[in-house]
């Protein structure tokens, strides 16, 4: 009987404790399904397998269920940025930079996100304010990075030098280039402009900064030569000479000139071919042989490219030999080389680039600053070719 009692009794406390743990079970379930919506799943799921339109569908699906999670407004902003669609990134980033709730941290990574998305709009005057108020923060670096990009491409060069002078040390990149650069920058502008005093004292900045900067002769030398003062002129571009003779190529026609309006173009050709002998470049050799036809005729420009050529075997050699060559001959064979030179031209036309060392990227014309890739002197001034060919 007493056994009964108790029996009887345990009933309603095992049902109570039953119900009570299957209500644990099911809040935690709740809670769970409610913290990560299975659309929140699918949406990772299509990131996975790359199919982002999909991932934004899903990832909208869970902010409608869920408007709180900050962390799937972030993914669905960045995903966005990614497919191009700007106004709705800088939309999400907007809406996230104000929202109250987010911790310094959250709050920091939504600035960071709406500079970029305005960086890629395009709208620079925005993407400045947003990285100016990061400057300071944990977020410095990439900040000054940004600013640094958005003064370069505003062409805002005297904020660019302030920027890249707090600039740490990274790598083996020298900054002092870029800057001598900013400085060649404005120093063109102001030779653009005819303030040649204005350009001559950047470009001291710009040797200062960096005593290598060839550009900064060279701008030096157009400055002499707009300012009448072709001693001068002839005296910066030599000294690219010292400097790295490879971009005498870029300035060897005006040096010419120079030394032709002062009454010795001897003193140019000798200098020039001191430093083809030294330094192949096809450009230096174009203006030697030019000179040596109008001096000593074909024969010798012949001379000239051919002992060039064996020293330094290249396609573009081969067609300055050949034009040579069609100045000496007879006229039947005249037609024959005018002939070969017309294919090799095809040819050399197709491979006379200039190439980025940095990112590869290929132009027809010489950048000091590479427009794929941005950096700074990275164009070599030598056609691909001539590298191809000269082993
Ligand atoms: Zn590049």
């Amino acid at each position: 009987m007493e056994f009964q009692l108790w029996w009887l009794l345990s009933w309603p406390l095992f049902f109570g404790l039953g119900w009570l743990a299957a209500r644990i079970d099911i809040r935690h379930l709740v809670r769970e399904s409610r913290s990560l919506p299975r659309s929140y799943l699918s949406g990772l799921n299509f990131l996975l397998k790359e199919q982002p339109d999909k991932a934004i569908d899903a990832f909208l699906e869970a902010v409608r269920i869920d408007p709180q999670t900050v962390e799937l407004h972030f993914a669905l902003g960045n995903l966005f940025r990614r497919r191009g669609e700007l106004d709705r990134a800088i939309r999400i980033h907007q809406s996230l930079v104000d929202r109250e709730d987010l911790d310094d941290v959250q709050g920091l990574q939504a600035l960071q996100e709406l500079g970029e998305d305005y960086l890629k709009a395009g709208l620079l005057d925005r993407a400045e304010d947003v990285y100016l108020k990061l400057r300071g923060t944990s977020h410095n670096e990439a900040a000054n990075d940004a600013l640094l990009e958005i003064y370069q491409q505003e062409k805002n060069w005297q904020r660019a030098i302030e920027i890249a002078r707090d600039m740490p040390r990274r790598g083996s990149h020298r900054w002092e280039v870029d800057i001598a650069n900013f400085y060649c920058e404005m120093a063109t502008t102001a030779l653009a402009h005819s303030e040649f005093n204005r350009a001559l004292g950047l470009l001291e900045e710009a040797l200062a900064t960096n005593r290598t900067s060839v550009r900064a002769n060279l701008l030096r030398g157009d400055v002499f030569v707009a300012l009448k003062r072709d001693a001068e002129a002839v005296d910066a571009w030599q000294a690219i000479g010292d400097q790295d003779p490879a971009y005498l190529s870029l300035v060897a026609d005006r040096l010419m000139d120079a030394h032709r309006r002062l009454g010795h173009e001897e003193k140019g050709a000798l200098f020039l071919r001191t430093h083809l002998y030294q330094t192949p470049s096809l450009d230096l050799l174009e203006i030697v042989f030019k000179w040596e036809i109008e001096r000593n005729g074909p024969e010798a420009a012949y001379a000239l490219v051919r002992d060039e050529l064996k020293r330094n075997p290249t396609m573009l050699g081969l067609e300055k030999l050949l034009e040579a060559a069609s100045r000496t001959v007879d006229s039947d064979m005249k037609d024959d080389i005018e002939l070969v030179k017309k294919l090799i031209h095809g040819h050399t036309r197709r491979v006379a680039r200039y190439c980025c060392k940095s990112c590869g990227f290929k132009a027809r014309q010489f950048y000091w600053r590479c427009p794929a890739c941005g950096g700074w002197e990275t164009y070599p001034p030598k056609r691909t070719e001539e590298f191809d060919l000269a082993v």
